[in-house]
């Protein structure tokens, strides 16, 4: 019996997190939310493919309730292109630090991460380090493949799209009629702050919640709960 597996992964830890989550528990779906433990309560705005959008992130306090229904993993304490940073030493502190201060936060055990700043921003330095120097056993990247196909790396798992891929709909319906004939995973990442853009991006990924929903033959997990399972099934 082979899965049909969707995840979900939202980075940065704004407050839009709070209506998305609203949104997910619904929907009865399952995420990982990568967050930056330098940037908690922090107020600001950041412009966002031509839109000026709230960027606060969510209090520290608020972090143990507000995620308790999914994954919590590392997205740096301070958001720094890693590929970028010269000291070996400073790419450790960025992952350490924060998965300390994430694990005390909300008392789970957290070995992800999503690389923070995009595309280009991570190497074989990168990874190696991350990889033998910290807890993170699997990190996000941004590299959209719109297959359903399992990650072949898992320190370089690349997600089947953006939540503002055209093709959102066209993938969810073509998973949603496959007929696996081996495991399938279709995973999602994107910021819930892109959501308040004044284009009914609210709307559109409720509409996408509720059309992936409720299927008998879809599990829906968290990435570390997709990790586990492959791993466990992989040995
Ligand atoms: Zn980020």
């Amino acid at each position: 019996m082979f899965r049909k597996m969707l995840t979900l992964s939202f980075d940065d830890g704004t407050v839009q997190d709070r209506r998305l989550i609203e949104l997910i528990d619904k929907y009865n779906l399952r995420a990982t939310f990568n967050l930056n433990s330098g940037f908690f309560g922090r107020k600001h705005c950041i412009t966002h493919s031509g839109f000026n959008v709230c960027h606060d992130e969510i209090e520290a306090s608020e972090a143990r309730s507000l995620y308790r229904n999914h994954e919590v993993a590392v997205h740096t304490v301070s958001h720094p292109n890693l590929k970028k940073v010269q000291s070996d030493g400073e790419i450790i502190r960025q992952v350490l630090d924060d998965h300390k201060a994430l694990t005390e936060l909300t008392g789970k055990e957290i070995f992800g991460m999503a690389y923070p700043c995009g595309g280009d921003c991570y190497d074989e330095r990168v990874i190696k380090l991350i990889s033998e120097s910290t807890h993170v056993r699997y990190a996000r990247t941004t590299s959209s493949h719109r297959t359903f196909a399992l990650p072949e790396n898992f320190m370089t798992w690349h997600p089947t799209c953006d939540q503002r891929d055209d093709d959102l709909f066209e993938l969810a319906e073509r998973f949603i009629a496959a007929e696996p004939t081996e495991d399938m995973l279709f995973y999602v990442w994107g910021h819930s702050f892109e959501l308040d853009k004044p284009d009914k991006s609210w709307d559109r990924f409720e509409k996408f919640c509720e059309t992936v929903s409720a299927k008998r033959d879809i599990i829906y997990m968290t990435n570390g709960e997709v990790y586990n399972y492959i791993t466990k099934n992989r040995k």
